[in-house]
Order: C-alpha cells, then sequence, then structure tokens
C-alpha cells in the first residue's frame, strides 16, 4: 500500500517553469451517443472521455499512453475543441475556452495547435508547401505578400527544408518531409501548446528520431508545451518529462517520467510497461500479464474499470472505482492497492 496519500486533484509543477499551468483539464468529459430508440433517444454512450483533471506547464512534454480506443485522441481533439465536451472546463493560458463561440475560439487557435498522425491525408494536396504553411498566418492577418513569403521560407528552414520546397505539392515529399510540413504549419502561428497526436507512427524508425530531435530543439528554443499521444512507451521514455495515462477513458495514473518507469504503481501501467521491447526500459519489472480483451467503453467494467483483467483483483475492486490520488509526490494513481 502507498505510505502517503494527499490530494485527489493532480496538479503538478515543474519547479524549472512558468508557476501557472498553460494547460488546465477539470472534470472534462466527452460521451459518444449510441444507437437511436423509436423516440430518438439514445441507447447508450460511450463514454471515451470520463472526469478527467490534468495540468501541463510551459516548456514541458506530457505524454499521454493507452491502449487503441482508450480515449487519448478524443481527449486531444476536445482540449481543442475539435470535438465539443460535454462537461468539465478546458483553461488554456488561464482563459476558460470550454464555451467560446467559433470567432473567439480562432483567436485560441493561435495559441494552440494540433500535429495530426499521418501527413499523408493532413496536408491539403491541392497547394503548394507555400499555400500550406502561409494559410494560418494569412487567416490570423500575420503576414502578406513578400512578408508572407519570407516567413514561410524561415519556418521551412526551420524544419530543415528550403526555398526549393516552396512551390511543390505535398504528393512530392516523403513520409518524414510531409510531418516536417506539418510542424511548420503549426509553428507558423507561434503557438504556447502542440497536441501531437501520433506524430510519427507513420514514419521509419530513422524517420521519427529525426522528428522527435526536430520537436525536442523547437522546444528548447520557443518553449512550447507539448501533449504527446501515443501508444508506444519506448517513445514517451525518450521525450516526455511527464506521462498520464488512460485506461477506457479514464486517467489511471500520472508520473514523472523515471517515476513511471522505474516504479509505475498501477498493474495496467506495469502491464504495458513489461510489453515494450528489451532493453529500451533496462529493469524488468515483476507484473503478471493482463488477462482478457479490452472491455467496451460502452459498458465499462462496475468499480474499477480495469479490474476484468487485472492479475491482482480484489473483492473491492468489483463494486467501488478507485479515485485519482497522489501517493507519492508528483504520483497519482487510481488504484485500490495504494491509498485510502
Ligand atoms: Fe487492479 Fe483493483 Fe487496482 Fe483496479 S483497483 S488496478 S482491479 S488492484
Amino acid at each position: 500500500m502507498g505510505n502517503q496519500v494527499t490530494t485527489a486533484q493532480p496538479v503538478y509543477n515543474r519547479s524549472n517553469t512558468s508557476p501557472n499551468p498553460i494547460l488546465e483539464l477539470r472534470g472534462l468529459k466527452k460521451y459518444f451517443p449510441v444507437g437511436r430508440s423509436l423516440l430518438g433517444k439514445p441507447e447508450g454512450f460511450v463514454r471515451a472521455v470520463d472526469n478527467v483533471d490534468l495540468s501541463i506547464y510551459p516548456g514541458e512534454t506530457v505524454g499521454l499512453v493507452g491502449e487503441s480506443g482508450c480515449g487519448k485522441t478524443t481527449l486531444g481533439r476536445t482540449i481543442l475543441r475539435l470535438t465539443e465536451p460535454d462537461a468539465g472546463q478546458v483553461l488554456l493560458d488561464g482563459e476558460d475556452i470550454t464555451h467560446l463561440g467559433e470567432k473567439d475560439m480562432r483567436a485560441i487557435r493561435q495559441k494552440a495547435q494540433l500535429v495530426f498522425q499521418d501527413p499523408y491525408s493532413s496536408l491539403d494536396p491541392r497547394f503548394t508547401v507555400k499555400g500550406i504553411i502561409g494559410e494560418p498566418l494569412k487567416v490570423h492577418k500575420l503576414a502578406q505578400g513578400q512578408a508572407l513569403e519570407e516567413r514561410v521560407l524561415t519556418l521551412l528552414q526551420r524544419v530543415g527544408l528550403n526555398r526549393e520546397h516552396l512551390y511543390r505539392f505535398p504528393h512530392e515529399f516523403s513520409g518524414g518531409q510531409r510531418q516536417r510540413i506539418s510542424i511548420a504549419r503549426a509553428l507558423a502561428v507561434e503557438p504556447m501548446f502542440l497536441v501531437l497526436d501520433e506524430p510519427t507512427s507513420a514514419l521509419d524508425v530513422s524517420v521519427q528520431a529525426q522528428i522527435l530531435e526536430l520537436l525536442k530543439e523547437l522546444q528548447d528554443e520557443m518553449g512550447m508545451a507539448y501533449l504527446f499521444i501515443t501508444h508506444d512507451l519506448g517513445v514517451v521514455r525518450h521525450f516526455c518529462h511527464r506521462v498520464t495515462v488512460m485506461y477506457l477513458g479514464k486517467v489511471i495514473e500520472i508520473a514523472d517520467n523515471e517515476a513511471l518507469f522505474t516504479h509505475a504503481l498501477h498493474p495496467y501501467t506495469n502491464a504495458l510497461i513489461d510489453a515494450i521491447p528489451r532493453p529500451i526500459v533496462g529493469k524488468r519489472l515483476a507484473t503478471v500479464p493482463m488477462t482478457d480483451e479490452i472491455p467496451s467503453a460502452l459498458d465499462p467494467p462496475s468499480g474499477c474499470r480495469f479490474h476484468t483483467r487485472c492479475p491482482k483483483c480484489m473483492d473491492v475492486c468489483r463494486n467501488q472505482e478507485p479515485e485519482l490520488i497522489e501517493v507519492e509526490p508528483n504520483h497519482y494513481v487510481a488504484c485500490h492497492l495504494h491509498g485510502k
């Protein structure tokens, strides 16, 4: 059992950064209706994001991990209001953006951008690179004419491309180059915060490393915060300051990178870490493999949602949902093995 229980709020502050989070989520929920009765009422809801609290600080990278369907991509999209939240709050740079109208959201999109997973479908094939990267500069009235071209060129060079690429179309580039163009487009408005949704998963391993290095350099230069969505804990180990683990729409563990990879507390996190090919992690954790298939988020298990697969399941786990609590400084877990 954990030896220290303090607070239920996963609020975290890196001592070398601003005391104020760039992003704060409070009880964020997104449920998708499924099926319709004769009267048009939903027959159920997929609880894709269920009561998520999280803070991210300037200059830090928070990894968001979990299996496919755990809600991590929906969470990223809900933060940016590309999917509308059903409850809770999203605060960006201290401003509650949860209910802002489209006009006000346009200004917010200058502060927060998204880099998509698939560099093949995320770039409009009808536009040249200049058109793609220049579009947000036009929309936000940041540059036009010669100044716009100079700015696009500066951005291109910053991501490792050059003047000869300005008038080419997306199909003329490799996957890695396309992702560089996507990153340049996201950077055009000088955002404070980026959601990176599996930004390297469609790329070869050697190209992945180059893109991750580029993202690190840009963060050092510009102080941006990243939410890095991935199913690859090996990448998280090397790239993120802190890690948030999701299971069936719930956050079940948040910890510093080092703490998570040396002594994860939740059985699900331990199973994910054990599944990483050695020797990336080094020390192997003494855990038992997960059992059964992942349950449906449409009808999640009672009590702890992980109880149907957990090798350490106890009676209490089937009926009582564990709270996310801080069991050691900056290390939060939702599991009856730890805490009260
Ligand atoms: Fe396993 Fe119980 Fe902890 Fe859930 S609460 S992870 S079932 S031990």
